[in-house]
């Protein structure tokens, strides 16, 4: 069978390769220079004071939760449409993920509706900017501030994202990062945090490293000498290693250019399924730019998705639904058991069809997507279930 075209993957070049290889010759394989580097760029990239690198994106959500000081039994609240990570972040630490309803026609949280599920143990609203479409994060920052609750914004989609001119990670008090290989750049696994307060960074830092600091200007107790350390907190080892960072500067070099030609391709997209009655092509606000880590068509309810998958996955394209709602899964029925709550994303829900998009993505593939869901889309319209 030929080979499928996926909806999402990395895109390296012979730059990046030599940037690894560099560091595999150094003397420094972890908690180097190209750390401090890539946070460094990154902080730059996106506006912030300060970077921290994790892991991964769920490293980054985790520490992120810790650093704004969730207690057991305090309440995050996020959108159901989202990668689990963002809800389960906050069951590590304890805390309770709320979900409030997606707005209709957007693939983001509802901000009209987050006031009414605040209550006195909301500690955290960590909206996502899903499908690297930014939330309106000022308003949602004007709630917070009304109630001092912190934001944690999960721009895992929007790294080179804008809003209101500005890059996404500059306005929340903390932002996070994945470098997963479908996202806007890669480093195999990886995220981050980026944050303008000094003292949110301070434990971050420390949360990444075991809870440990080697600062003498830190310590608690008395600095017994230059070998000394102290463990301060109950920290992990999140740390992202030199050789993944060296990946991640090479690719942070080429983030302008991936955002480019994934709006190129949007807006051919666009321009293909506009006028097609089976779908509803992606909307924003247009004081946002897109990261455009994903191209979601609405499928019409009156059509089967199911056949539609089917039948563009034997044509050679991928697609994938983004998401299946948080609170459906399993593990998450008994803390949020009532789908009919959430009636935007139940939509959503059933609609979303993720088709391929990625930089890499050629012009012969492109076209071949677009004839492909076209086709599909007709063979399903025809059968006159709408
Ligand atoms: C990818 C992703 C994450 C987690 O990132 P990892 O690097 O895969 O751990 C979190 N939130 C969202 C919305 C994501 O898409």
């Amino acid at each position: 069978m030929e080979k499928i075209i996926p909806y999402g993957r990395q895109y390296l070049d012979e730059e990046d390769i030599a940037a690894v290889v560099e560091v595999l010759r150094s003397d420094y394989l972890t908690t180097g220079p190209r750390v401090i580097e890539f946070e460094k760029r990154l902080a730059e990239k996106v506006g912030a004071r300060f970077a921290v690198t994790f892991s991964s994106g769920t490293a980054a959500l985790h520490a992120a939760y810790f650093a704004a000081g969730l207690k057991p039994g305090e309440e995050v609240i996020v959108s159901p449409i989202t990668f689990a990570a963002t809800a389960n972040a906050a069951l590590y630490l304890g805390g309770v993920p709320v979900f409030v309803d997606i707005a209709p026609g957007s693939f983001n949280i509802d901000v009209a509706a987050i006031e009414a599920a605040i209550t006195p143990r909301t500690r955290i609203i960590a909206p996502t900017d899903m499908a690297g479409i930014p939330v309106d994060i000022d308003s949602i920052m004007e709630i917070a501030q009304k109630y001092n609750i912190i934001v944690v914004e999960d721009a895992a989609h929007a790294l080179g994202a804008f809003y209101k001119g500005t890059p996404v990670g500059s306005r929340a008090h903390l932002t996070i990062f994945s470098f997963h290989p479908v996202k806007s750049i890669t480093t195999g696994e990886g995220g981050a945090v980026v944050t303008n307060d000094a003292s949110l960074y301070e434990r971050l830092l420390l949360f990444r490293n075991h809870g440990i600091t080697r600062s003498a200007q830190k310590f608690i107790n008395k600095n017994a000498g230059p070998w000394y350390y102290e463990m301060q907190l109950l920290g992990y080892n999140f740390r992202l290693t030199d050789i993944q960072c060296a990946l991640g500067i090479s690719q942070l070099k080429k983030l302008e250019q991936f955002i480019k030609r994934r709006k190129e391709i949007v807006s051919i997209y666009n321009d293909a399924f506009r006028n097609n009655p089976a779908f509803t092509i992606p909307a924003h606000s247009d004081y946002v730019e897109p990261a455009w880590h994903l191209y979601i068509l609405r499928v019409k309810s009156c059509l089967d998705r199911n056949k539609l998958i089917n039948l563009l996955f034997e044509q050679g394209v991928g697609t994938q639904v983004h998401y299946i709602p948080v609170y459906r899964h399993p593990y998450y029925t008994r803390i949020s058991p009532d789908p009919e709550a959430f009636p935007n994303a139940e939509a959503y829900y059933r609609e979303c069809l993720s088709i391929p998009l990625f930089p890499g993505l050629k012009e012969a593939e492109i076209d071949k997507v677009i004839n492909a869901v076209t086709a599909c889309s007709k063979i399903l319209m025809d059968q006159g279930n709408c």
